[in-house]
């Protein structure tokens, strides 16, 4: 174990600086019968959220998916809005968006349109280590399996109702990004899963709060990532907090902005306190930060009626 703890230790000693990017400025779709669609960036890369906003006709029903994945509608049903989520390895080109709207009048639209995915320009790290040094005993890895399986069937269950409202906080006050999101890892030329997260390096008990409001579905020790946080915000929303040295809350606790989730540490499998903050928006790997720049926000606590 203590092997996997200072190949942790190069990996962040080794963690690179990428520069966040702020979203292109917005693009508005006009589709038939006064219908509009407002998109915050046609061009997102990869990790980045995409608000698309439709205006115009009132509508009795709307859908739309992205990329094969139903989108969730926010807010109200004057200016219903989708996030869009780029996972951090979606293949950079083209992906299909389609919003299918009933207007009040009866009529049906169909608008299509593009996304184009561009590469986030992540770091890569390649690591050389004696295999030894990062092998799991037979324990270990089941338990990390086990628990990789629980997380998995969490970010991919929709909560068919928004518990978000307003705009989304920093977890940490004063606190600066390492710009660690998407980092590319090659062990031994084999490449490792992308660090979903972005990490926080700060002193140990310093408080970690909820940066919107949700419901707490895990609070758990897990192998990799110590002890755990993850509040579900509705919609396929999550986000994630590691590595705590204590957590305040309990599983099925709601929580709203600013409540205290617990206090910074460094337990799992990494050498020092640092907060790992992750987010996951409808089964997509997104940057956390991506949240603090969301400026639409549901004008009220439930969904649009409209799915
Ligand atoms: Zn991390």
């Amino acid at each position: 174990m203590r092997n996997v703890r200072a190949l942790s230790s190069l990996i962040l000693w080794a963690a690179a600086l990428t520069p966040f990017t702020a979203p292109a400025s917005g693009e508005t779709i006009a589709c038939s019968r006064g219908l509009e669609l407002e998109l915050s960036n046609r061009e997102p890369s990869q990790g980045q959220i995409v608000v698309m906003t439709v205006k115009g006709q009132p509508r009795t029903e709307l859908r739309a998916s992205w990329s094969g994945r139903e989108l969730y509608f926010w807010g109200n049903d004057d200016q219903p809005f989708t996030l869009i989520g780029v996972d951090l390895q979606s293949r950079p080109g083209s992906y299909p968006l389609t919003v299918d709207a009933r207007l009040a009048s009866g009529e049906s639209v169909g608008c299509s349109t593009e996304l184009t995915v561009r590469d986030g320009g992540f770091p890569v790290q390649r690591l050389n280590v004696d295999d030894r040094d990062v092998e799991l005993s037979q324990e270990d890895l089941a338990r990390s399996q086990r628990e990789t399986d629980q997380l998995l069937r969490i970010f991919r269950t929709t909560t068919p109702a928004a518990l978000w409202d307003g705009s989304f906080e920093s977890p940490l006050e004063h606190a600066k990004a390492s710009g660690s999101f998407g980092k590319r890892r090659i062990l031994n030329d084999q490449p490792r899963s992308p660090h979903s997260g972005e990490d926080f390096s700060v002193p140990a008990g310093t408080p970690v709060h909820a940066p919107q409001r949700g419901r707490v579905v895990m609070a758990s020790d897990l192998f990799f990532t110590g002890n755990t946080v993850v509040i579900d915000h509705g919609l396929g929303l999550y986000t994630f907090y590691a590595h705590l040295q204590s957590m305040a809350v309990e599983i099925g606790a709601t929580v709203s902005t600013g409540d205290l989730l617990g206090r910074v540490g460094a337990t799992g499998r990494v050498t020092g306190p640092h907060l790992h903050w992750a987010a996951r928006l409808n089964d997509t790997r997104v940057d956390p930060l991506e949240l603090l720049s969301i400026s639409a926000s549901p004008t009220s606590p439930n969904p649009t009626t409209s799915r």
